[in-house]
């Protein structure tokens, strides 16, 4: 990902001007009122003070919105640290744990959680059943009773998973912290 912002000046936004440019999202809480206004016919005025992103490319789903140029930058540093193939999960996480709050921790926060794809809860348990070989050694009269769409149900229930959707009808689960 290479995440691109498109920073507009405020102030001429509200007088009917789009003045702004493109910017790579990393180092755009640096940009200044100046590099908006310099491709543009229109002057930079006295009432120019804020900056903001009014359009965004590159981010994976993991901005929504429109937001200060500061949040961006900070977004971008952090995904900066996301593989490509955790971009889906991870812009899913973002989008329940809220990204206003990005910070170094985030990634991490997000692998010690992500539990997976699942197509539902039974499919999560399982595997979770699998992986832990809790019913191992169990004779099978005793583990055909074992209800995993319950015990899979439950631990949702309980609130120790939750689940963003993900495409194709699918779950992406994360284990709360
Ligand atoms: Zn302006």
């Amino acid at each position: 990902m290479d995440p691109k912002v498109w920073i507009g000046c405020l102030a001429c936004y509200n007088d009917g001007a789009l003045v702004g440019e493109w910017f790579d999202a990393l180092g755009a809480g640096e940009i200044d009122l100046a590099q908006v206004h310099a491709g543009s016919p229109r002057r930079l005025h006295t009432s120019c003070e804020e900056l903001w992103v009014m359009d965004h490319e590159g981010f994976g789903g993991a901005l929504k919105g429109e937001c200060a140029p500061g949040d961006a930058d900070r977004l971008a540093e952090v995904l900066a640290d996301v593989e490509d193939f955790e971009c889906d999960p991870f812009a899913a996480y973002l989008s329940y744990q809220g990204s206003a709050e990005v910070d170094e921790s985030t990634v991490s926060d997000f692998r010690e959680c992500y539990e997976g794809v699942f197509d539902s809860p039974a499919d999560w348990a399982g595997e979770y059943v699998e992986s832990t070989g809790m019913l191992h050694g169990l004779p099978d009269e005793v583990t055909s009773y074992f209800d995993m769409e319950a015990f899979g149900r439950d631990a949702f229930i309980g609130g120790d998973l939750y689940s963003v959707d993900a495409p194709g009808l699918s779950i992406y689960v994360f284990r709360s912290l």
